[in-house]
């Protein structure tokens, strides 16, 4: 089968690899505008389950990713003024740029015709292909073309984010709230290789106005978000990945839904299909879902009108939770103050049960008091409040069960369990 693919982010790239392992013959072409070696973003999270997966498809770059992962053990919050909760549990950070060179060096081991600098706009510049392949992130201009087929429909966030680096090392996931003049604003800080982290900032756009980010020069900016955050980067300085830019590159998370993801030859996957907000962390593992289950999807069925019907009816169901997940979690984010004043343990808990519809819908206090009451009736602690008292009594730390195997979700993992009372209250 002729096969291009339109972008070389991780679902481009991994399609092109899973399919040259089930079928050498395959040829395809990926697309990529950009020069070698350059990409947007710093490191990603994942957790055990997509190397699993990536094991299960490609052996050889799995280990690779894995040799080039940090591990990050626990999370921790920490909210000015309070003393800092640490919990158990933890996953991994990659390099997206290193990520990406890792599936380009083996897709073009494999035989992929890999061609950076290569912009298509227009699906009719790949007459020849079989398959044309739509992995051009959430502003695909291949869905575009087709707009009237997909039905996309993009919503911004209210939030305002940037995705900054610092060498400071993070070796727990760290959510660090500090109150500015103009209101909170918060970091989500990981390692991602030897001496380098993620650190990405998010806040109101009230407080965004009020602090003037946006009118900012980029080095004006950095250093401001340096005295903001001094507490937890400790004298490291913060990067910016943009230097075209005299301003900071601040965005709203645009969330993705397509009504269909196929379009005769033409199908989505990745950003370009469904975005996922980054507070889940899981857009890179579920584009390399995709990439697989397409793959599968071509292979099983003689017809690539079956294969892609198929392959759109299964993903789009294996995504509509995680997406409502996702967006509980964002929108978590924006009410941040129905939270915050809460104090650290039930804080941390509330955080924690970002993706509940019942808390989405309840005061939190009374969210609180019923997850309590449910947990003492089913004879289960609920450990982010036990960890409380035993805060209050002293002990900073929990040392129980990883919090995921504790029924809890952890920060992320789009296969982590939801908390009892969610599970509850959603039937
Ligand atoms: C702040 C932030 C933090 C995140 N953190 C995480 C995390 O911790 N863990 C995680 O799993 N995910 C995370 N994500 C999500 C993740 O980055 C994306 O979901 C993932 O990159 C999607 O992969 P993709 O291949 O579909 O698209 P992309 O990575 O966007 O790749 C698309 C590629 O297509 C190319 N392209 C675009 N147009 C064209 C064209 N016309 N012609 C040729 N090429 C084109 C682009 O240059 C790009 O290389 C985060 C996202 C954000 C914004």
């Amino acid at each position: 089968m002729r096969i291009a693919c339109v972008g070389a982010g991780p679902a481009g790239l991994y399609f092109a690899i899973a399919m040259k392992r089930r079928d050498p013959s395959h040829e395809i072409v990926v697309h990529e505008r950009n020069p070698a070696g350059t990409t947007h973003g710093w490191g990603v999270v994942f957790w055990d389950d997509l190397l699993a997966s990536l094991t299960a498809t490609d052996p050889d770059s799995a280990r690779t990713i894995a040799d080039h992962a940090v591990r990050w053990s626990g999370q921790v919050v920490d909210v000015e003024g309070q003393p800092p909760l640490h919990y158990e549990g933890g996953g991994y950070g990659i390099c997206r740029r290193r990520l990406l060179e890792i599936l380009t060096e083996r897709a073009l081991a494999l035989g992929v015709d890999v061609r950076f600098e290569s912009a298509i706009d227009d699906i009719a510049a790949l007459a020849e292909a079989d398959l044309v392949v739509a992995a051009d992130g959430v502003a695909s201009r291949l869905r575009q073309h087709r707009a009237e087929r997909f039905g996309p429909q993009i919503e911004a966030g209210r939030n305002k984010y940037i995705w900054l680096a610092t060498t400071r090392p993070f070796p727990s996931f760290t959510f660090g709230f500090v109150r500015t003049r103009a209101g909170w604003m918060w970091c989500h800080a990981y390692s991602f290789k030897d001496g380098m982290s993620t650190f990405i900032v998010e806040c109101a756009p009230e407080t965004w106005a009020g602090l003037d980010l946006g009118a900012m020069p980029a080095d004006a900016a950095l250093r401001e978000l340096e005295v903001l955050f001094a507490k937890h980067l400790d004298g490291h300085r913060l990067v910016s990945r943009e230097s075209r830019s005299d301003t900071l590159p601040w965005l709203s998370f645009r969330t993705l839904v397509n009504r269909s993801w196929h379009a005769d030859r033409l199908v989505l996957i990745g950003d370009a299909a469904h975005t996922t907000h980054f507070t889940i962390g899981s857009g890179t593992r579920l584009a390399i879902d995709d990439a697989i289950a397409l793959a599968a999807a071509v292979n099983r069925h003689d017809s690539l009108d079956h294969a892609l019907d198929q392959f759109d009816t299964d993903r789009r169901r294996a995504l509509a939770g995680i997406q409502r997940d996702a967006r509980r979690s964002a929108e978590w984010f924006e009410n941040l103050p129905r939270y915050i004043h809460h104090g650290t343990p039930a804080f941390f808990t509330l955080l924690l049960a970002r993706r509940s519809r019942l808390l989405q819908r309840m005061p939190a206090k009374t969210y609180l008091y019923l997850r309590g009451l449910y947990l003492s009736l089913n004879g289960r602690a609920a450990p982010p409040l036990a960890a409380a008292d035993a805060q209050l009594s002293g002990k900073h730390r929990w040392r129980g069960e990883p919090l995921s195997r504790a029924g809890l979700p952890m920060h992320t993992s789009p296969n982590e369990t939801r908390d009892p009372l969610s599970r509850a209250g959603e039937g």
